[in-house]
């Protein structure tokens, strides 16, 4: 148990050293902040880090990671840009990997590949037909990830009026579903189902899932190259947590014997 004396030595306390915990920290403490993290478990990384048990290592969580990339269509990616920002970037190793997802459906197998024409050369592999549209939906796609990405990083609402151009696509979408709009442009169901099979990610099925939130998804797959780092859990997942941790602040967990994992702010 912390004594409540501690609280006052800190500006900030951030609770749970989860991706988001270890996150918040460091840039706390990046931007001069006294920042005391809690974890309540005695390892940091919350679901993006394997359980270990004996000589054995089971995903508890994520399993994919995008944003790795230093450069893409759209820029860096934002894992990439934080990682440099906390002055970490050079602490981890991403490794990519091709393809990301095996789709499988009754009767075909398709790899769901990073970058466009690889994306396409797999998909149309399994497919040969229903997918003369394909072009023109992912073009759509990557222009509602654009624009979604400006106004995310518009400091100023009104500094959108600026951008005039980005603002029609997402009003016009804002509202359909998946299904809405990948059946009109995809209207053979085989193809369709294989392009919609990452579905479950959004927790909603295509009949009720947002096509914008399916888009950015799929767009963040296919285009922020070169693409996640390793699938299965060990090393990516310990790439994170331990660079994050190393510039969290003080972090102290809740188990007993209390460990500490950093004292240094920075
Ligand atoms: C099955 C599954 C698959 C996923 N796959 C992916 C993927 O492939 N790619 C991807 O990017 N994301 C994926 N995610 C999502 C991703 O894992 C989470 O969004 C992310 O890890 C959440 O981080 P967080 O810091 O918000 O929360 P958490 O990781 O849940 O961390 C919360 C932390 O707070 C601690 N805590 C809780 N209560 C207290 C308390 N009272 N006091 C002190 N500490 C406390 C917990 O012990 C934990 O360490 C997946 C999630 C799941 C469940």
């Amino acid at each position: 148990m912390l004594k409540e004396s501690t609280f006052d030595h800190f500006d900030v306390i951030v609770i749970g050293a989860g991706v988001g915990g270890l996150t918040s920290a460091a840039l706390l403490a990046k931007a001069g902040k006294k920042v005391l993290l809690v974890e309540k478990e005695a390892r940091t990384g919350g679901f993006i880090r394997p359980l270990e048990y004996g000589p054995y290592h089971f995903d508890v969580g994520a399993r994919l990671l995008m944003g790795c990339n230093p450069e893409g269509p759209f820029g860096p990616g934002s894992v990439h840009a934080l990682l440099e920002v906390l002055g970490a970037a050079d602490l981890c190793e991403f490794i990519p990997i091709q393809p990301f997802v095996t789709i499988r459906l009754p009767g075909s197998t398709y790899p769901m590949a990073s970058g466009r024409e690889a994306f396409v050369e797999g998909l149309s592999g399994a497919f040969p037909t229903g997918l003369e549209n394909l072009p023109q939906l992912l073009d759509l796609c990557s222009r509602l990830y654009r624009s979604a990405k400006a106004v995310m990083l518009a400091k100023k609402p009104w500094g959108l009026l600026k951008m005039p151009s980005i603002l029609p696509d997402l009003l016009r979408y804002r509202n359909a579903t998946m299904e809405d709009v990948l059946s009109r442009v995809i209207p053979d169901l085989r193809p369709r189902v294989a392009l919609e099979a990452l579905w479950p990610y959004l927790g909603l099925a295509p009949q009720r899932a947002s096509f914008l939130m399916w888009a950015l998804l799929m767009t963040t797959y296919i285009e922020e190259v070169p693409i996640p780092a390793k699938v299965g859990c060990i090393p990516w997942q310990m790439q994170l947590p331990v660079p994050l941790s190393a510039r969290a602040g003080s972090c102290c967990s809740a188990v007993k014997p209390q460990r500490s994992w950093s004292k240094t702010g920075q």
